[in-house]
């Protein structure tokens, strides 16, 4: 076997989007190991917690993770996310979400070709908030070791990726402390590539550049709820989350999973667009140095896109999710 894949099907349309990679991949014939590990809303409610430790075992020995969505209920009563969760407990500290656009889906702007690259270890979502009488505080953690680490890993994807320039995207002006060391470690790092263009953006700024024009963004740098926020506008632009994959990298592990959520809207009526599952099942193949397939999955998914006539309600179309993987797994076999 090449790799073992550790599994997690999620909720809501979680299940829906990952057994469709799932025969999407067993189609391609691919010399992986599937296994299934349970997380999320349904465990939480048989068993009362959302993760065990024999699953958190399963996962840093595996090779990858793939992950369908998970339901995390709003409020101090619920328990902490999975992929966050997740993310801290395995130190995936580099969240990757490509954003492009694709021919035949629907989109606001057309010249988009980027990618986010957020801090996912630290920031506000560390965790750390107490209630304090009427108040409650939330404490946001910026260090310079991950502040360095992430900066240098956006800088090595443009490097590996041929793009132009990097934007670290910060709110210094008014968190001074946290954000100040932020930038200052960009700036320090971008010193080191020359090659590459650097600036910085102010995140209001970057929202509106991103929305007016996206062309001029190539990799963005950015803390943690900064991307996360930043990372769903962007996808709004070329077709919404239903078609942004994701890849969460760190030093021995790495999980790919859809940006969107467990979308309890459309749950159990196999509509779900699978296209951000199945990109980031290719992201996850070319981790894996399967490069050719990587690449092959994507262009089947992008040719019936632009084909447009089985694709599903959310960018415009009639087909059921398995109409789509069905249309998708022809192709690869047309390939
Ligand atoms: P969401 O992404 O689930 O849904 C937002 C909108 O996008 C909805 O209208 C939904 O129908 C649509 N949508 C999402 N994915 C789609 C797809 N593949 N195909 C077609 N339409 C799609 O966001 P939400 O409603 O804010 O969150 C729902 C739940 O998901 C919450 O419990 C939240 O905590 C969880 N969530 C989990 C993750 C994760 O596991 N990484 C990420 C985000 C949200």
């Amino acid at each position: 076997m090449a790799g073992r894949v550790a599994v997690i099907r999620g909720d809501g349309i979680g299940p829906e989007v990952v057994d469709a990679a799932l025969k999407v991949l067993e189609a391609m014939d691919v010399d992986l190991e599937f296994i299934h590990c349970a997380a999320g809303y349904a465990l939480w409610k048989e068993r009362g917690l959302q993760i065990t430790s024999e699953t958190l075992e399963t996962l840093k020995s595996s090779d990858v993770i793939l992950k369908g969505p998970t339901i995390t209920p709003v409020g101090p009563a619920s328990y902490r996310s999975v992929a966050v969760t997740i993310r801290q407990a395995l130190n995936l500290y580099a969240n990757v979400r490509p954003v492009k656009f694709r021919e035949g889906v629907p989109a606001i702007h057309r010249q988009v070709d980027l990618v986010i690259v957020r801090e996912n270890t630290e920031g506000l979502y560390a965790g750390e908030e107490a209630y304090m009488g009427n108040s409650a505080i939330s404490t946001r953690i910026i260090t310079r070791k991950a502040s360095e680490r992430i900066a240098k890993f956006a800088f090595e994807l443009a490097k590996k990726q041929r793009r132009r320039k990097v934007t670290a995207v910060h709110k210094a002006n008014i968190l001074k402390a946290t954000d100040g060391l932020f930038l200052e470690a960009c700036r320090e790092v971008a010193k080191n590539y020359p090659e590459i263009a650097f600036e910085d953006l102010l995140v209001d700024a970057a929202a509106m550049r991103l929305v007016m024009r996206p062309q001029e963004l190539d990799v963005i740098v950015t803390t943690n709820m900064f991307g996360d926020i930043l990372s769903d506008e962007a996808a709004g632009l070329v077709g919404g989350v239903g078609v942004a994959p994701s890849a969460n990298i760190g030093e021995r592990n790495a999980m790919f999973e859809p940006v969107h959520g467990a979308a309890p809207d459309i749950a159990g009526l196999g509509i779900a667009n699978p296209t951000a599952m199945l990109l980031s099942a290719s992201m996850m193949l070319d981790y894996l140095n399967m490069r050719e397939k990587a690449k092959k999955l994507e262009k089947a998914v992008e040719n019936v896109l632009r084909d447009r006539k089985k694709t599903t309600p959310d960018i415009g179309g009639k087909a059921k999710t398995m109409e789509m993987v069905e249309a998708i797994i022809d192709e690869l076999e047309a390939l």
